[in-house]
């Protein structure tokens, strides 16, 4: 089957060993052979995340799993919550912080920009239980600045939860060094894994303030009560169960994420940097602007692209038509107006250069005026840094 390169946000192209990893036979929740692989993946997560004293949490279910499996355990009926809004996913939090009972209190931009630290700590200032960020909001390509962001939390004694979704094991993040308190994402993005599985990482404060409820926990599947000890079983190598799991996606996800701390965190910062890097110069160069406003708020798991002049939405599967899958805008506020290129997890130069040769082929089909292989030349300068 002929199929385009997913150069989608999410889900990504995933790596041939780990596409092995997910066919293989099902293994027994309780076989020797999965307890071994599962409590290793769920160790090593703690050094993908650099949370040394981290409990990760990995369970079947999409990125919005993650985020009530976050939230539900650590906000109770009545508690305020403040949440950066950077875009749809951080409105997608609010959603789920009020579901579980918190009053919200949003401190937002425009799109393509972050709300102003001193506007976020003047929420905080009345107290709040938790401060919402989402590292990289996919809707916008917008990067929060989380060292800062955790910090404001931490001085006004709220707990910082992160949404890692499209960031994490892509954008650096440093867990523990830079005091998160919850942190989650799911395995399509840059973990490099097949959708399906929603994945929480708990620090000791946040572990405290569960331990510390005065009400159960509303979402039955989501309650930390029940997969705590199945996760802490795992990884102390014995059997253990609550709700089956995922089997083949966790051996998947234990060999993406031994591909990944082969790689190295740093390196591969690295690399997502040199990616962002190469299709913003490619981008520019043809022409298009950012949707982020400044270049400091520009993730590198993904570039934001306003469509030019005289050209539309149409754009998106003209650049499907030369067998690239790119996607469409999704925040409300300028919708029609942008597109989106994932470039994390496995993606390399060739994948950037195949990229931008889809979409200069596509701008000139609708009359967009270019000069063929200037994207193309610039990515190249920038990946390879000549
Ligand atoms: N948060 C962010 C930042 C996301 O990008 C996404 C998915 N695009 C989600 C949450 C929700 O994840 P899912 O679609 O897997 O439920």
């Amino acid at each position: 089957m002929s199929r385009p390169l997913l150069m989608i946000p999410g889900p990504v192209e995933v790596d041939d060993a780990v596409l092995a990893a997910n066919g293989q036979p099902p293994l027994g929740h309780t076989a020797m052979a999965f307890i071994e692989v599962f409590g290793k993946c769920l160790d090593d997560l703690r050094d993908v995340f650099r949370a040394p004293d981290g409990q990760a949490i990995v369970v079947a279910g999409s990125g919005t799993l993650a985020m009530e499996l976050a939230v539900a355990n650590v906000i109770e009926p009545g508690d305020r919550a403040v949440v950066v809004d950077t875009g749809y996913f951080s409105r997608r939090m609010v959603d789920v912080l009020k579901r579980h009972g918190a009053t919200v209190e949003t401190v937002g931009a425009l799109a393509g920009d972050c709300p102003p630290l001193d506007r976020v700590e003047q929420a905080l200032q009345t107290g709040a239980q938790a401060l919402a960020i989402t590292h990289v909001d996919t809707s916008t390509g917008v990067l929060a600045p989380i060292p800062e962001l955790a910090a404001l939390a931490r001085r006004h004694n709220a707990l910082s939860i992160v949404d890692g979704v499209c960031a994490l094991a892509g954008e650096e993040f440093e867990m523990a060094q830079w005091d998160v308190d919850v942190c989650l994402t799911a395995s399509q993005k840059a973990l490099a894994v097949p959708p399906g599985l929603a994945l929480v990482v708990a620090r000791p404060r946040a572990l405290d303030a569960f331990k510390a409820r005065r009400q159960p926990v509303a979402s039955y599947y989501c309650d930390w009560s029940l997969w705590l000890p199945v996760m802490q079983a795992y990884q102390s190598r014995t059997p253990a169960y609550f709700g089956t799991p995922p089997t083949n996606l966790i051996v998947a996800l234990s060999e993406s994420v031994n591909q990944i701390l082969r790689e190295g965190m740093e390196a591969r910062w690295a690399r997502h940097r040199q990616l962002g890097a190469s299709m913003r110069a490619a981008m520019q160069a043809l022409g298009l602007k950012l949707v982020p406003v400044r270049s400091a708020l520009c993730a590198d798991t993904l570039t934001t692209l306003y469509y030019p002049d005289g050209v539309d939405d149409a754009l998106v599967g003209k650049i499907g038509q030369q067998g690239v899958a790119v996607a469409g805008g999704l925040h409300p506020d300028i919708k029609g107006r942008y597109f989106r290129v994932g470039h994390m997890g496995i993606a390399d130069g060739a994948a950037i250069v195949q990229t931008v040769t889809a979409i200069e082929t596509a701008l000139m089909h609708l009359g967009y005026p270019i000069t063929r292989g200037t994207g193309v030349a610039a990515a190249q300068a920038a990946y390879y840094q000549t």
